[in-house]
């Protein structure tokens, strides 16, 4: 196995590297490198300007508008922006749904649906998870009744994450109460403007409204937005969960993360103190570590074995290291991490410290934040349970 890049893959990362520095707007990160609230339009703008240059589709085929990247120069792309405190892509669209739809959908929907998601302009939320149907997905409710040439769709998701923002929402929706559960499911795309979607925002521990509730009130959707077979949708649904699990892993935000906690502990004086600089070299190793299994798996998937059977153990150990860098810039700081204030984070309160630190007041909302890893994207938990069954055997 040979995980060292070629001359030309080192030359590629070069290109990004220059033009991701050329592009990314400072003030947005600005906010990236210092964990300050990141607004819409922030997250949309950078979508765009990628959007724009062909880069936001990253992992699409070039038959789909995306830039034909390999999985390693897709990974390199990852690495650069993360270096240069680019906002991480919201994949809901680019990562998520459009897999699915280039594997499944018509070549009507492709052609409807896929531009809008590769040049940033449509913001798409995840419907799958509801009250009670969680890490047991397969007993949801949500049902979706066909009527001529529509679906009548009524029920709840929660959890959704921006969907404030969704303008579209791919939801699991119950179209047959016969046999296994898994086999009453059905892959639909609903407009979320239609009449009888509601929007309820959670606000959460960390202060934030990073997830919501979504209702459905006799909402009609076209049934040609029913991406392949009627009750197939469990076999799209699982294509776009190992999709996301390897997504949620964030080696390269973890890599940027360790820097800035090194950056606070130097500014808080417990660089100094062995005991601390031994907590953040194990995480250095962890880190190193699991950056070397994402290389694994790139050379794998070079070599043209299926790597996805390791994206839980990717999921599980990512989650674990993002919510250690989290606690340790808590313990960093100290007294300094205030715990959540709006105005704090507004304003990246306490300013610049000399040296190019900056403020303290977003750590503890951070440090909450963070507690999500090990549960969204499929609880650790449950993803010991698949890499016990499928990896150990
Ligand atoms: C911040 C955040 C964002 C999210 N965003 C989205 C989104 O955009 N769209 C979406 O559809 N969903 C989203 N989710 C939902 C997420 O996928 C679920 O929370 C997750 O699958 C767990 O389901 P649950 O919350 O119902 O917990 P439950 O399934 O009720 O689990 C409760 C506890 O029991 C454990 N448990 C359950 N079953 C087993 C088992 N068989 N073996 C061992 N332990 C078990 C779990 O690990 C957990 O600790 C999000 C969640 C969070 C926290």
């Amino acid at each position: 196995m040979d995980l060292a890049f070629t001359p030309e893959e080192q030359a590629f990362r070069e290109e990004v590297r220059t033009w991701v520095r050329a592009h990314l707007p400072e003030e947005i990160a600005h906010k990236v490198r210092n964990d300050l609230r990141l607004t819409r339009d922030d997250l949309q703008r950078w979508a765009k300007i990628l959007g724009k240059k062909g880069w936001l589709a990253s992992g699409w085929p070039a038959q789909f508008g995306g830039p034909g990247w390999t999985a390693v120069q897709k990974h390199l792309f990852e690495e650069e922006c993360a270096a240069a405190c680019a906002p991480g892509v919201v994949p809901f669209g680019p990562v998520m749904v459009a897999p699915v739809i280039m594997a499944y959908g018509s070549p009507e929907q492709q052609k409807r649906f896929l531009p809008g998601i590769a040049s940033g302009e449509v913001w798409w939320s995840q419907g799958y998870s509801e009250p009670g149907s969680g890490s047991d997905l397969a007993s949801l409710k949500t049902r979706a009744e066909r009527v001529g040439d529509k679906y009548i769709v009524n029920g709840q998701k929660t959890w959704t994450t921006l969907g404030q923002y969704g303008e579209w929402i791919f939801c699991l929706v119950r179209t047959s109460s016969e046999g296994k559960p898994q086999t009453g499911i059905s892959f639909l795309l609903i407009d979320m403007k239609s009449p009888g979607v509601t929007v309820r925002p959670i606000k959460l521990l960390d202060g934030e409204c990073e997830v919501n509730e979504v209702f459905f009130d006799n909402v009609e959707v076209p049934a040609d937005q029913l991406i392949g077979e009627e009750n197939k949708g469990w076999t799209y649904a699982k294509h776009l969960l190992s999709h996301e699990r390897t997504n949620i892993a964030g080696v390269n935000r973890a890599k940027r993360e360790l820097e800035r906690l090194k950056r606070i502990a130097k500014t808080e004086g417990v660089w100094d103190d062995q005991r601390f600089r031994d907590q953040i070299a194990l995480l250095e190793v962890d880190i190193v570590a699991l950056e070397m299994l994402v290389l694994r798996v790139l050379s794998a998937e070079k070599s043209g074995k299926n790597p996805l059977d390791i994206a839980g153990l990717l999921k599980i150990k990512g989650s674990e290291i993002q919510q250690r860098y989290a606690e340790l810039m808590m313990l960093a700081a100290g007294p300094y991490s205030l715990p959540f204030i709006e105005e704090a984070m507004e304003a990246g309160w306490q300013g610049d410290f000399p040296g190019g630190v900056v403020a303290n007041a977003p750590l503890a909302s951070t440090y909450f934040n963070m507690r999500k890893t090990t549960i969204y994207g499929g609880s650790n938990e449950v993803q010991r349970n698949i890499v016990a069954q499928t990896v150990l055997g």
